[in-house]
C-alpha cells in the first residue's frame, strides 16, 4: 500500500521524492494549485522574484545529495563576492558587521563599553543544567545586554523574525548551547573548533580535493523554484495539486484520508501517512485521533511576514554593496531588513537593474503584515529611504504575504517536541515533517525529510 504525504512544500516533496526513488509507492497531496509552499520563483519583467526564501548555505550534505540526484548540481549558483559584507542598522546608520575578531575590535558596530563586555565572554559561566533559556537571557549572560539587542537579535530576526525574549536558545541555536556545554565560553569554543578544523584539513591525504561543499550562500540558476520544478517533474503524477486532505482516520488495515480534489470527494488508503502541512493544519487533522498530540502541535506559534520586492531600472539607483542589512527590533523601525538581491545573485535581474527584497512584520510587528499591498510598498520605500538612502522610484513592486510565515521555537519547544515524539508512538504509521518541528531552514527541511523517508523505507513501512 502507498505512503500518503500531506503538503507539497519542500519538506513533503523531499519525503515523497525519496520514498519513490527508493522504490516505495508514495503519493503527495497539495492543497494549492502549485508545489513548493513557501518556496517559489516568479519571473517578472526582467526580475526573478522569490516568493519566500532567497538562499541556502552550501554546507549541508543532504542538499548537495538531493541536487546531485536531481541533476541540478551544475546549476547551483554561489553568491557574488560583492555580497560578503553584511550590515546592521544601529545608532542611526548602517554599520558593517565585522568578519573577524581583529575587525570586531576596530569596528563601530557596538559602543566601546559593549565591545569590552563581549570580550568578557571569555569568563562566562555555564547555565544550570536542564534550563530552557531564552535566546535573550543566553545572549546577556555571554555577550552583554547591548550586543544581545544589536547583534544577536539582528541574527535571529534574519532567520526567525521572532521575539528574542521568547525564542528558546536550545531550540533555535543548538550549536551555541553545545559550545557552552563543552567549552563554557563561546569564544574559547569557537577558537578550539577552528583549531580542530585546521588540524583536520592538514590531516587530509596529499592530493585530496577537500570537501565538496563550498559553504557559500547559494541558490540555483533560475532561483530556488528550480529545485521545486525538478522535484515536481521527478514525482510526475504522484504529486497531486488542488488536493486538500480534510480528514484522517485509522482502520484495521491502515490509514484513510478524506481528500477533496477539484470539487470531488474521495478516500485514499495508505499504509503510512506523513503530515508535512503547517502545524495549524496538522493540528486539525490530529484532533479526532489524539487530542493531546493535536494540542501540542497546535500550540506552535507562527510569525507573519511580508516580502516586498522593489525593482529599479538600470541607472536609476546605485547597486548596493553587500548581502543586505538587518534591523534589530530595538530600533523600532518598520523593516526587519532588506536583501540586496541583485548584488547577491546578479543573474536574477537584467543588466544594471537593482532589486531590493524587503522583509516586514515578524513576531514584533505582526500588525504590519495586515496592511494592503500599496501600503506595504509605501512603507518599504519610506524605510529604504530613511535607512539606506534609496530615493529612486521602483519600476517593479511585488508583495508576497505569509500570514503564518515562520514557526516560532519559543520557550518550551524542546519539551513540546519530546511530548510530540512520545505521543506519535501511540499512532503507528503516522509521522510529522515540516519546518514547525526540528529546523526552519531549507537545509533542515531537506535533511529531516530525507532522514524520515529513509527511516520509513528501512523499517519496511
Ligand atoms: C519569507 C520567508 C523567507 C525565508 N527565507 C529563508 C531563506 O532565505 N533560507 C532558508 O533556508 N529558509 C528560509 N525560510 C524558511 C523556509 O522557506 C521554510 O521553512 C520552508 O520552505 C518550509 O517548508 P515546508 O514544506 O516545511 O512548509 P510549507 O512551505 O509551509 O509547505 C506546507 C504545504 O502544505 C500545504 N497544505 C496545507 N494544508 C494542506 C492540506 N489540508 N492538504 C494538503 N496540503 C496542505 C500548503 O499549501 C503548503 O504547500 C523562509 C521562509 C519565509 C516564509
Amino acid at each position: 500500500m502507498t505512503v500518503a504525504v500531506v503538503g507539497g512544500g519542500i519538506s513533503g516533496l523531499v519525503v515523497a521524492w525519496r520514498l519513490r526513488s527508493r522504490g516505495r509507492d508514495a503519493v503527495l497531496l497539495e492543497t494549492t494549485s502549485r508545489l513548493g509552499g513557501a518556496v517559489g520563483t516568479r519571473a517578472q519583467r526582467g526580475f526573478l522574484l522569490e516568493t519566500g526564501p532567497n538562499s541556502f548555505l552550501d554546507r549541508e550534505p543532504a542538499m548537495r545529495e538531493l541536487a546531485s540526484a536531481l541533476n541540478l548540481e551544475h546549476r547551483i549558483r554561489a553568491a557574488d563576492g560583492a555580497a560578503k559584507r553584511r550590515y546592521v542598522y544601529t545608532r542611526g546608520k548602517l554599520r558593517s558587521v565585522p568578519a573577524s575578531p581583529p575587525a570586531f575590535l576596530k569596528s563601530d558596530i557596538l559602543p566601546f563599553g559593549a565591545k569590552l563586555r563581549v570580550m568578557g565572554e571569555l569568563f562566562s559561566g555555564r547555565a544550570a543544567p536542564g534550563v530552557d533559556e531564552s535566546l535573550a537571557d543566553f545572549g546577556r549572560r555571554h555577550l552583554g545586554a547591548t550586543a544581545t539587542r544589536v547583534l544577536l537579535d539582528a541574527v535571529q530576526t534574519g532567520i526567525f523574525a521572532g521575539d528574542v525574549e521568547k525564542l528558546s536558545v536550545g531550540a533555535t541555536f543548538p550549536p551555541l548551547v553545545k559550545l557552552e556545554r563543552e567549552h563554557r565560553s563561546l569564544l574559547l569554543g569557537a577558537i578550539q573548533a577552528q583549531k580542530a578544523q585546521k588540524a583536520r584539513a592538514k590531516a587530509l591525504p596529499a592530493g585530496s580535493t577537500g570537501p565538496k561543499l563550498s559553504g557559500a550562500l547559494s541558490t540555483f540558476e533560475g532561483g530556488l523554484g528550480t529545485l521545486i520544478d525538478a522535484l515536481g517533474t521527478a514525482l510526475g503524477d504522484a504529486a497531486r495539486t488542488g488536493a486538500t486532505v480534510e480528514g484522517l482516520t485509522r482502520g484495521d488495515d491502515g490509514w484513510r484520508l478524506a481528500v477533496s480534489e477539484r470539487g470531488q470527494r474521495s478516500e485514499l488508503k495508505a499504509s503510512s501517512v506523513v503530515l508535512a502541512a503547517p502545524a495549524y493544519v496538522t493540528r486539525g487533522l490530529l484532533e479526532p485521533l489524539d487530542a493531546e498530540l493535536a494540542a501540542r502541535v497546535g500550540g506552535i506559534d507562527y510569525a507573519p511576514i511580508a516580502v516586498v520586492h522593489l525593482g529599479f531600472d538600470a541607472g536609476t539607483t546605485p547597486a548596493p554593496d553587500g548581502f543586505g542589512f538587518l534591523v534589530p527590533p530595538m530600533e523600532k523601525r518598520r523593516l526587519l531588513g532588506a536583501i540586496h538581491a541583485s548584488t547577491v545573485f546578479p543573474f536574477r535581474v537584467e543588466a544594471g537593474r537593482v532589486l531590493y527584497t524587503c522583509m516586514v512584520g515578524g513576531a514584533t510587528r505582526p500588525d504590519l503584515v495586515a496592511l494592503d499591498e500599496a501600503e506595504l510598498v509605501a512603507l518599504a520605500r519610506e524605510e529604504l529611504k530613511a535607512l539606506a538612502g534609496v530615493t529612486a522610484t521602483p519600476t517593479l513592486t511585488e508583495v508576497f504575504r505569509w500570514k503564518r510565515g515562520i514557526p516560532q521555537y519559543n520557550l518550551g519547544h524542546l519539551e513540546r517536541m519530546d511530548g510530540v515524539d512520545r505521543a506519535l508512538t501511540r499512532l503507528p504509521g503516522l509521522h510529522l515533517a515540516g519546518n514547525a518541528y526540528k529546523g526552519v531552514g531549507l537545509n533542515d527541511c531537506i535533511r529531516n525529510g530525507l532522514a524520515l523517508a529513509d527511516a520509513l523505507v528501512d523499517a519496511g513501512a
